[in-house]
């Protein structure tokens, strides 16, 4: 057992992965046989991920405010509190804030024999991310 107390920076999300402000919190990292990578996610509003995947799949559980998402070749989706995602394996998506509302989620993945836990493509244009949600 392992008793991290409340001492981790919350990071800035990196500029070539997110559009907008996006705060992490970093709640589990792989380590020995675990591979579970978690972290706590709050997107200021208009923010988002960039396109990617990941390799085993992720998900996502809404614990705040109002969100988006969409698989590539979906409909964009609304989000809100309560509200659990699964991304397959390989299945390119974003999700992030609504335009004009903070949203914070919970996000798991399990990471690859490399350690990666996603692919990060091009950015979510503002064309591709003002669709209204279905
Ligand atoms: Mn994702």
């Amino acid at each position: 057992m392992q008793v991290t107390r409340s001492s981790l920076k919350t990071t800035l999300g990196s500029r070539d992965w997110f559009t907008g402000s996006v705060y992490i919190d970093t709640v589990a990292v792989p380590s020995g046989g675990s591979r579970i990578s978690a972290s706590l996610v709050h997107f200021t509003p208009g923010a988002r991920t960039a396109w990617h995947t990941h390799p085993n799949g992720q998900t996502i559980f809404v614990t705040e405010g109002i969100g988006r998402c969409q698989r590539r070749g979906g409909p964009v989706e609304e989000l809100r509190p309560g509200d659990r995602v699964f991304f397959e394996p390989g299945e390119e998506h974003w999700h992030g804030a609504a335009p004009d509302r903070f949203m914070a989620h919970a996000a798991m993945a399990e990471v690859d024999e490399a350690g990666r836990n996603a692919e990060w493509g091009e950015h979510v244009t503002d064309v591709e991310y003002g669709r209204q949600p279905a």
